[in-house]
């Protein structure tokens, strides 16, 4: 039994002074009951809380410790930059060196321009499309996240959706008015939105491989079919990145479905664990923002020396080291056949999705291909087994509407253990 007193006594403490005790809300383990464990130290792959507990873990800060926690190569680069200062606020060569490695990785990019958070990335990319075309309206799609940016919080997934506030309180009729919806994997739906608002649509956004409503792949047509779209009816057609960029390959989902958007948002491994982001495209979109054009768009930390330093050690180690990606789809893979079989002795026929390196087992027996087939899955279930899995010393993500993601440090023997804990939590929770 893994108790966490101090956790519980440092989280009441929190909530006197940060809302709901936590930074960012899924944090809260609201939506599967229970209070947060407050973390001292990862390494590997591993988290240890102030308790003193171990758990395997599958968040990996949401996604950036792809090599596991405080791996080495991110950590010198980062105590090799600091003697030099933390921040000049002055261009640096490191921001062109980083700028041409992101370049030579992700297919569609000509240019890019660094911002802090992933959040950053996807506001500025809407900004730019909007001043490039001179068009109001954008597409985006049910489920998907694309950070906390007014224009996303509607019908938005992650935590907006884990705490029942897919459409925000704080954002205006104004700006909700040109976010339009769709089904994801909905062409049809697309096509319809595209054709009532003939030459009003700035841009189509969406996560090539949905991660934020629990993870949900795209079909080939879908992405192709938007692809065609937006070159027929200048949309911008923007790749939100975030997650999947550096994770699913070298070059992201693009370049693993072979679809090429006009933009990319990238955020997540493209920092190492500092907060960085950024978004880039076509040289002519591009050329839109300042000082090159006239779309505004800044930062005072922005190709912060230190950030730059951890995001660029770790993306040369993805570029020159092409086998991760083989190594965590085969542990990945080993993961899900072990819970299937898991299901088969247990006489269960829950649903995994996975593609790469992420995956997400739905307490449904529908397949998951849009924002409401996952909104069938039974949540006070995933709770239960969220609890059983903890208790087990295993870290999953505190919501069923958010993927998992490996890391390089699952070790076979890991394999062996999550597999077993699995079992043993399905076994737990029925009845
Ligand atoms: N876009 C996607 C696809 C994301 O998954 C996220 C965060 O989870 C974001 C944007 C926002 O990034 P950040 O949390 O760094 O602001």
């Amino acid at each position: 039994m893994k108790t966490a007193p101090i956790s519980e006594e440092l989280f009441q403490r929190a909530k006197n002074f940060i809302p709901g005790g936590v930074n960012s809300p899924v944090r809260a383990f609201r939506a599967v009951g229970g209070n947060p464990r407050f973390i001292k130290s990862a390494k590997g792959a591993y988290l240890f809380d102030e308790d003193g507990n171990r758990y395997m873990e599958f968040i990996n800060s949401w996604g950036p410790m792809i090599l596991g926690h405080a791996a080495e190569i991110v950590q010198e680069a980062v105590m090799q930059a600091i003697p030099n200062s933390l921040s000049f606020g002055a261009p640096t060569r490191k921001e062109i060196e980083i700028a041409e490695l992101i370049i030579s990785m992700v297919p569609s990019i000509e240019k890019v321009r660094m911002v802090n958070s992933g959040t950053e990335a996807t506001m500025s990319a809407i900004r730019v499309a909007r001043g490039y075309t001179g068009r109001d309206k954008m597409i985006k799609f049910e489920g998907c996240y694309h950070g906390h940016g007014d224009s996303f919080l509607i019908a938005a997934g992650s935590g907006a959706i884990t705490l029942g506030v897919p459409d925000s309180p704080g954002v205006t009729k104004g700006v909700a008015n040109d976010t339009l919806t769709a089904p994801y994997n909905n062409l049809q739906a697309v096509q319809t939105l595209v054709d009532a608002n003939k030459g009003q649509v700035a841009a189509i956004i969406l996560e090539p491989v949905a991660g934020n409503m629990g993870l949900v792949l795209p079909t080939q047509e879908f992405l192709q079919g938007l692809r065609d779209l937006c070159t027929k009816e200048g949309i911008v057609l923007i790749f939100d990145e975030v997650m999947t960029g550096f994770r699913l390959a070298p070059g992201g989902a693009q370049q693993l479905f072979g679809v090429t958007p006009d933009m990319t948002t990238l955020g997540k491994i493209i920092g190492g664990g500092m907060p960085v982001g950024a978004y880039g495209g076509k040289k002519e979109i591009m050329d839109c923002v300042a000082p090159a054009g006239p779309v505004y768009q800044a930062g005072t930390l922005s190709g912060n020396p230190i950030a730059m330093s951890a995001g660029m050690a770790m993306l040369n180690y993805l570029k020159d080291n092409p086998q991760v990606y083989t190594q965590l789809d085969e542990t990945t893979e080993r993961m899900i056949t072990g819970m299937s079989n898991n299901m088969q002795q247990l006489g269960l026929n829950y649903m995994i999705n996975k593609v790469g390196s992420m995956f997400t087992i739905f307490f449904t027996d529908q397949h998951v291909t849009d924002f409401d087939s996952a909104k069938t899955s039974n949540t006070a279930l995933f709770g239960r087994y969220f609890n059983e899995m903890l208790q087990r010393g295993i870290y999953l993500a505190p919501s069923q509407y958010e993927s998992l993601f490996v890391s390089t440090a699952i070790t076979p023997e890991l394999v062996d253990e999550y597999v077993q804990a699995n079992y043993e939590a399905l076994k737990a929770i029925q009845g």
